[in-house]
């Protein structure tokens, strides 16, 4: 029942900066929630106000025992114009990473998380190819600023998340339905990552650093035919884990650019991370060009099916492209009630000790409940509960088990006792 974790395995937690900090900041989210986009009627302005609260917020990730955390920057606060960087924004994430560094939790700054400056909205995005340029000026000021301070960065959370909902399938800002916009997007943001990669390497060796790591996060699912005898199912379930993972992976870890992936800024093959990071939820069964889900699997409050294998399938593909360490920069759960979570952990795990692939590290996707984007605050993914009228914090069983794994790098068969044993997942 209990397991052990690789010797030097590290535990921490993730988090992305349109989704805690709150605030008025003149994002693409502040923006969709006026246009009253968010199904619960969320606002992004209240998130977990982490803005205000760094420092408790800090405190609360020591007491779990962290020893690494992955968060983001906002784009516009830090660049609330173009070519104006905001100083005081500035002063402030630095004094949040002395906050981390000092307790001893060694951060990964991600770039962009899916929240884009209004201004940069309205110059077509990710869209046009010279609009790049703005991406690059946001992190070499990121690096300028911290670069000291942070070795390791995500250059872009999951890609293909973001540009399938905002130009496939138009749910998210700026609500585009357009196959070949969103293979524009997914290009150019290729580019944003080879090239943000290069740049990183650069600007750290420059300041005297050789320990920079730098990766992209990658949004992947196992993928299943609904009826293995069915040729269409099958034939559907390739094809979209290749359009939605497969030519993206390859573009942006290797800059090998295939249909419809393009290569519009002639970007060199190469090596383009120091490790493999993925971002794991679930599985998807596919019985025709959309998502599907298996029927009567266990699932969580999203309707997300649950499939801790899938997160093996996933390291392997990554494996076969590219031999770097795996980092899973999030993998968590929808759980209302703080029900399964443990149980989903452990799964997770577990799976991963008993994999003998090259796991090294493990995010937990989330710190605290908060802003979920479309979905808003009512889907909660926290090992920390969050009261969003009060900004009340309180740690969630499923918290104080992680804490203890943490602490015991591992699961022992007490622990499997007291958290996990009386846990069940919901079966649709
Ligand atoms: C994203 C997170 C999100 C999580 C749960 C990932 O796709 O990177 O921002 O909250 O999944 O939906």
């Amino acid at each position: 029942m209990g397991f052990t974790m690789p010797e030097g395995f590290l535990f921490g937690v993730s988090t992305a900066a349109t989704q805690i900090e709150g605030g008025e900041v003149g994002s693409n989210w502040n923006d969709w929630y006026h246009k009253g986009r968010i199904k619960d009627g969320s606002d992004p302005a209240v998130a977990d106000d982490h803005w205000n609260r760094v420092e408790e917020d800090t405190v609360l990730l020591t007491e779990l025992g962290t020893q690494i955390y992955r968060f983001g920057i906002e784009w516009a606060r830090i660049m609330p114009a173009e070519n104006k960087v905001d100083q005081d924004a500035v002063a402030h994430y630095r004094s949040e990473i002395e906050g981390l560094v000092d307790r001893g939790i060694k951060p990964l700054l991600t770039i962009h998380h899916f929240s884009n400056p209004m201004w940069f909205e309205e110059k077509g995005g990710f869209l046009k190819k010279e609009n790049c340029v703005h991406y690059f000026h946001l992190l070499k000021t990121i690096v300028r600023n911290f670069g000291d301070l942070v070795s390791e960065y995500i250059t872009v959370n999951e890609p293909n998340v973001y540009a399938s909902n905002g130009f496939m399938w138009g749910e998210w800002s700026p609500g585009i339905k357009s196959f070949s916009k969103c293979f524009t997007v997914l290009s150019n943001l290729a580019h944003c990552h080879i090239e943000g990669y290069r740049l990183i390497h650069d600007m750290r060796e420059k300041m005297g650093f050789t320990d920079t790591k730098v990766s992209f996060a990658n949004h992947m699912r196992a993928y299943a035919p609904k009826n293995a005898k069915n040729p269409f199912h099958r034939m559907t379930s390739k094809m979209v884990e290749y359009l939605f993972e497969g030519a993206l992976t390859d573009a942006m870890l290797l800059g090998k650019f295939r249909w419809p992936m393009r290569n519009l800024h002639r970007d060199k093959r190469g090596e383009y991370a120091d490790f493999n990071a993925v971002n794991y939820y679930t599985r998807s069964t596919i019985s025709g060009f959309q998502d599907g889900v298996k029927e009567n699997s266990p699932r969580n409050d999203l309707d997300w099916e649950i499939y801790p294998e899938g997160l093996i399938i996933c390291a392997n593909k990554l494996l076969k492209r590219l031999d770097r360490p795996i980092w899973v920069t999030e993998n968590g759960t929808c759980d209302f009630n703080d029900s399964f979570r443990s149980r989903y952990i452990y799964d997770h795990l577990k799976t991963i000790a008993e994999s003998g692939l090259p796991f090294e590290r493990y995010y937990h996707w989330c710190f605290m409940d908060n802003f979920e984007w479309i979905e808003g605050n009512t889907a909660r993914f926290g090992l920390v509960r969050n009261d969003f009228d009060t900004q009340t914090r309180t740690v969630n069983k499923s918290g104080r088990f992680y804490a203890e794994i943490i602490e015991n790098n591992g699961v022992t068969d007490e622990m499997f006792d007291k958290y996990v044993k009386d846990e069940e997942y919901n079966i649709r």
